[in-house]
């Protein structure tokens, strides 16, 4: 309950709503640009134009009946109209909804009509399979198509169909925004968890206001009109972690890859566009690493800094990127959470042999995100770097519930359950060991798979490591290893276990071992260790137990 002094400030209530940041951006910034890949080289636009087509925007939507409240559903990559769509819908008061072009079909339908999407922008180049999607999408009337395609591939869609382009054609480039409330909805984005139906996470114009003053931080994205980031991370995936909102509020201009995301094209992109900054999963940065050694000539020199979250930074990762002058910034956040929640600088006067320990935690938590751990027993554990608990968080860009769903299992006193399992130090670090889910329980004990996953992967025949518990008839849970080797790799599962000897206790070695070609990968690039339980359970992986019981 917030308490009234009776005694008021005399500042001015302006509520903090996008239109701000898209009028900051464009008048302020207007030189700023958004630079996209295209198939024949890069295409620019600068803020100011891209303000203008998002006025151009608006005006077009409206004129389709699009208003107050009404979600406006994208299908998109990573672009200079999507960034419109971003700024537009919310600012004319509508409701943007990037739909997650990975979800699998149900999944993907599921949330276009449980958000009940009135519109969809997409793009060309995503156009045949969303048609395919398109007789079961039930709210959606009109489908706005970004780049040159044959339309006639939707006649008989039974919606109205219209060319991005000549919906802006010829409009003002000018809008007189509407006054929204700041805690009104103005964007929303599913969860793309791998269990039951994706959630709703529904941002204010507030949250995404605050949110993008926050990551511009120094000690957060730093961010400036100085800096150009390369956002590789998706715009259907908490919202490009809100940066392009941050970069309209900032006027750090943005190289947007679209569909150019596979190594060989990014490191052109890259070298084309020359960012000094990127933003990603590390997935895309495993893949991108892994050609850029065997392509000495690929330039990415211009990178210095790259952030990388939504799954644990490897320190052979971090170390990859160093060899390449370029610092590995671990983030952590959620989709619940706008997403940030910490990030990972050394803090001031630490010695610089202690610079790696702080960069391979998850980070500091930014100004506005408070957190707490609580233990198995339910108490509130201290910040000594080594109590373990479940992480919980709130803040003003921390969410209180899901759209349309309860929870109050994630959702409790005014505090969001994160599922996140680790410590925090004295001076605010956050080390997490695992999700909740994944934690191994063997034998009365927690085993991290993300400890193993990590010191796996720093082997140099190893390409990508999971990580998995499976239930084992004596300890309840034992470590099943799941590794990729590099192409002609000679080594064996011993020398793996024996590689792992002196870095874990000798009872959370893995016996059980699994050769895959690839780890089985979440919509957003994460492991999907769902799957690899599964297909433990249903006989399909070839296992090899070594050391089994006696090791324990
Ligand atoms: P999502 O909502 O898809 O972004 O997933 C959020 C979850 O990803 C978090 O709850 C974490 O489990 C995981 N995650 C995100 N960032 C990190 C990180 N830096 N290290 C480890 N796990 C992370």
């Amino acid at each position: 309950m917030v308490e009234d002094l009776g005694f008021a400030s005399t500042m001015m209530d302006i509520p903090l709503q996008v239109r701000r940041l898209l009028d900051h951006g464009a008048r302020v910034h207007g030189a700023s640009r958004v630079i996209t890949a295209t198939d024949d080289g890069l295409r620019e636009r600068t803020f100011a134009e891209i303000g203008a087509r998002a006025a151009q925007l608006a005006h077009g939507l409206r004129d389709l009946g699009i208003g107050a409240g009404d979600r406006v559903g994208t299908f998109q990559w990573n672009n200079d109209r999507h960034v419109e769509a971003y700024l537009a819908v919310p600012s004319m008061g509508s409701v943007v909804h990037p739909l997650n072009i990975r979800l699998f079909p149900e999944q993907l339908i599921f949330t276009a009509n449980h958000a009940a999407d009135r519109v969809v922008i997409v793009d060309n180049s995503l156009l045949p399979g969303f048609a395919k999607l398109l007789p079961a999408l039930t709210s959606v009337e009109h489908v706005i198509v970004a780049g040159d395609a044959d339309l006639s591939v939707l006649d008989d869609a039974g919606v109205a169909v219209h060319s991005y382009e000549s919906l802006l054609e010829g409009r003002a480039t000018t809008y007189d925004w509407p006054d929204v409330d700041e805690r009104s909805a103005a964007a929303m984005c599913y969860t793309s968890g791998t269990t039951g139906d994706p959630k709703g996470v529904v941002y204010s114009h507030r949250s995404i206001y605050l949110h993008a003053l926050a990551e511009a931080l120094p000690d957060v994205f730093d961010l400036s009109y100085r800096d150009l980031l390369l956002g590789v991370v998706p715009q259907f995936h908490v919202l490009a972690w809100g940066l392009p909102y941050t970069a309209f509020a900032t006027g750090c201009s943005m190289a947007m890859p679209d569909r150019f995301l596979a190594p060989e094209p990014l490191a052109r992109f890259i070298a084309a566009a020359r960012p000094n900054k990127a933003a990603g999963v590390p997935t895309v940065w495993a893949g991108l690493l892994q050609h850029l050694a065997a392509a000495p000539d690929a330039d990415v020199s211009s990178l210095t800094e790259v952030v990388v979250g939504g799954s644990a930074l490897p320190e052979a990762m971090m170390k990859a990127f160093d060899a390449r002058g370029i610092t590995a910034l671990h983030a952590w956040g959620m989709t619940e959470m706008s997403p940030l929640g910490t990030l990972a600088r050394p803090p001031a006067g630490a010695a610089e042999a202690d610079h790696d320990r702080y960069r391979l935690t998850q980070g500091r938590f930014v100004p506005s995100v408070e957190a707490r751990l609580i233990g198995p027993d339910g108490d509130e554990l201290p910040w000594d770097d080594e109590s373990v608990g479940e992480l919980e968080v709130r803040g003003p860009w921390i969410a209180d519930a899901y759209y349309g769903a309860d929870d109050p299992d994630k959702f409790h006193d005014g505090w969001l359950r994160t599922g996140d399992v680790g410590v925090i130090s004295p001076d605010g670090y956050l080390r997490l060991t695992d999700r909740s889910k994944d934690v191994i329980k063997s034998g009365g004990e927690w085993i991290s798979s993300v400890e193993l996953e990590g010191h796996l992967i720093a082997h140099p025949d190893v390409v990508e490591a999971s990580v998995v518990g499976v239930p084992d008839d004596r300890w309840g849970e034992r470590p099943l290893a799941a590794v990729v080797l590099r192409e002609g790799a000679q080594i064996t599962f011993d020398d793996l276990r024996a590689f792992l000897a002196d870095k874990v206790a000798r009872w959370q070695l893995p016996e059980r071992w699994t050769l895959v070609a690839e780890i089985p990968k979440t919509s957003v690039g994460k492991f999907d260790k769902k799957r690899i339980r599964r297909s433990y359970r249903e006989d399909e992986l070839d296992v090899t137990t070594l050391g089994s019981d006696r090791d324990r």
